[in-house]
């Protein structure tokens, strides 16, 4: 299989354009023409995880983190990031990265996080609110299901786990060609009425200009009568954070020793609440200190999330326990899922591709108890 179409595989689960302006997510090193036979996916690049890339003769790592974030100014082979580059490089071993994009998206890095604490009933905590467009189209009557079906073909009309939506109006549309016109029904310089369907379909923003073009595709007209409008409905698909239930309520003690237990981690950080009974909880892997006064307002009685500074800790409404329970511990489980939904998808593709999961993916940060 090739790169390109391993890329496309995941950006049809977590689009490019939902991902911060600022991130550096796609291919990192390598053509996106390469031939990939094995795969070796890791939340980040270490010099573990290449040897391992090279004893397991993989020919792409997939990465959470970007291996290449900050702009490099030169790649000098005696500096840590230089050496793992060139050596990349000699082994033609390609990277991935699928960064913010993989944390904004259902199933994302936070739905893995949700997963393993136990969550039901799960949705985003914040929920996107800029990705869909309306197109409104007008079509004489006889060819409204074919021009339908070209939109949903290319990804309009998706709500949830629904495909193919859209809505049809029948109206009257009037229009008079002008001499230089080229009319599929009418005559030039007489105005014409023709019944007309009025079709409404729900686009994400990046699927919008192919959905335009297949939609011209099929429609009879030379000059197509059609509108975009913003929406501001939440997205089903795309948002920040996850917010669920526990199956039972659990004390404080409980939920910290739950948490602890389920992440495989030494240590969690947290403030002394008022609240001994934790139901709702919402969670966000890696940096989520953004989220706290969302996790709050949404009726969380605990939000588990890392990176969080101390007066973040200082200033959290004493009803909501706050866990910090670390950036690598919070994130990890994103690899095992990563690596299921792609055998799956190459699998279904007729792909004899090999991807692992790896094992020399270990946490930067170590923690001293004595
Ligand atoms: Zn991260």
């Amino acid at each position: 299989m090739i790169l390109r179409n391993i890329q496309r595989i995941i950006e049809n689960w977590a689009p490019k354009e939902i991902a911060w302006e600022r991130d550096n997510i796609g291919i990192q090193i390598g053509s996106p023409n390469s031939n990939v036979h094995i795969v070796l996916v890791a939340l980040e690049i270490t010099p573990e995880v290449v040897n391992e890339a090279i004893r397991k003769k993989a020919d792409l790592i997939i990465t959470h983190h970007p291996l290449l974030y900050n702009p490099l100014k030169s790649i000098n082979p005696d500096t840590p990031i230089g050496s793992v580059i060139s050596t990349l490089l000699s082994n033609q071993i390609a990277v991935y990265s699928a960064h913010t994009n993989l944390d904004f998206t259902r199933n994302g890095v936070s739905f893995a996080l949700a997963k393993i604490i136990g969550l039901d009933e799960t949705d985003f905590l914040l929920k996107n609110q800029q990705v869909n467009k309306k197109i409104v189209v007008f079509v004489p009557s006889d060819h409204a299901k074919s021009v339908m079906e070209a939109m949903a073909n290319k990804g309009a009309g998706i709500i949830g786990e629904y495909n193919s939506c859209s809505f049809k109006m029948n109206g009257t549309g009037t229009f008079q060609p002008s001499a230089k016109a080229n009319p599929y029904i009418g005559k030039k310089g007489q105005l014409e009425s023709v019944e007309e369907v009025r079709i409404e379909m729900n686009v994400p923003q990046w699927r919008l200009n192919d959905v335009i073009a297949a939609m011209k595709k099929v429609h009879p007209y030379d000059e197509v009568a059609f509108d975009v409008y913003p929406l501001s409905t939440p997205s089903n698909d795309h948002g920040a954070g996850v917010i669920g239930n526990l199956p039972k309520i659990m004390s404080k003690h409980e939920f910290l020793k739950h948490c602890k237990n389920k992440l495989r981690t030494q240590l969690l950080k947290h403030n002394n609440i008022q609240n001994n009974s934790i139901k709702r909880v919402a969670v966000c892997g890696g940096s989520g200190s953004d989220l706290i006064d969302m996790a709050y307002q949404s009726g969380a009685d605990a939000f588990v999330t890392a990176d969080i500074s101390y007066h973040r800790f200082s200033d959290c409404p004493p009803e909501m326990l706050l866990i910090d329970a670390g950036h690598f511990e919070t994130e990890k489980f994103i690899v095992r899922d990563l690596v299921d939904f792609l055998k799956k998808e190459t699998k279904n593709k007729n792909s004899n591709i090999k991807i692992f999961g790896s094992l020399k993916s270990k946490n930067p940060i170590h923690y001293y108890i004595s």
